[in-house]
Formats: C-alpha cells, structure tokens, sequence
C-alpha cells in the first residue's frame, strides 16, 4: 500500500500493456460517443470526408466532427476534441 501520492506515480512506459489493448485492435470496432449529440456508434459507421490534407470522421447523426487524422512529415496526427471516449 502506498504511503503518499508520489508512490502513485511513475512514468508512462507502465501503461504500455493497457495502451497496447486501446490501439492495437481494429479501431473500426471501437464504439465512439459524440460530443454533441451524445450518440454511441461504432467507428466504423462514422462518415468520412477524405482529402489530400487527411481525414475527417463525422457523427452519422448530427454531423459533428469526431476524429481528424493528418500525416504530415513530422509524424501522424490524432485529433478527437469532438469524442467523450472510445471504448474498446
Ligand atoms: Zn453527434
């Protein structure tokens, strides 16, 4: 049992394990909640609006953007600001 809060905490390498669960399965299975409209729906039914800049997932109820991805030369970018959670 930890006696004090610096106990808990150590750096992120520890969470591999559990990291490795989130992002290594089909993420077209997850089911993803919007933060708009509150609809649960799994990834893969979200609507895509694909350009040369990268991705765009929307909420199929409301439209709302969900997931932007973006490869650029300095690496491949996730955003999810329109998400409350994925859930594996
Ligand atoms: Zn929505």
């Amino acid at each position: 049992m930890p006696n004090n809060v610096s106990d808990l905490l150590l750096d992120g390498n520890v969470a591999a394990r559990l990291l490795q669960r989130i992002f290594v399965p089909d993420i077209t299975l997850a089911k993803i909640r919007c933060h708009s409209c509150d609809r649960v729906s799994g990834v893969g039914s979200l609507i895509l609006h694909a350009s040369p800049m990268g991705a765009v997932l929307k909420c199929a109820d409301c439209e709302s953007d969900l997931m932007r991805a973006v490869d650029t030369p300095r690496g491949l970018w996730l955003e999810m600001t329109g998400a409350r959670f994925l859930r594996f």
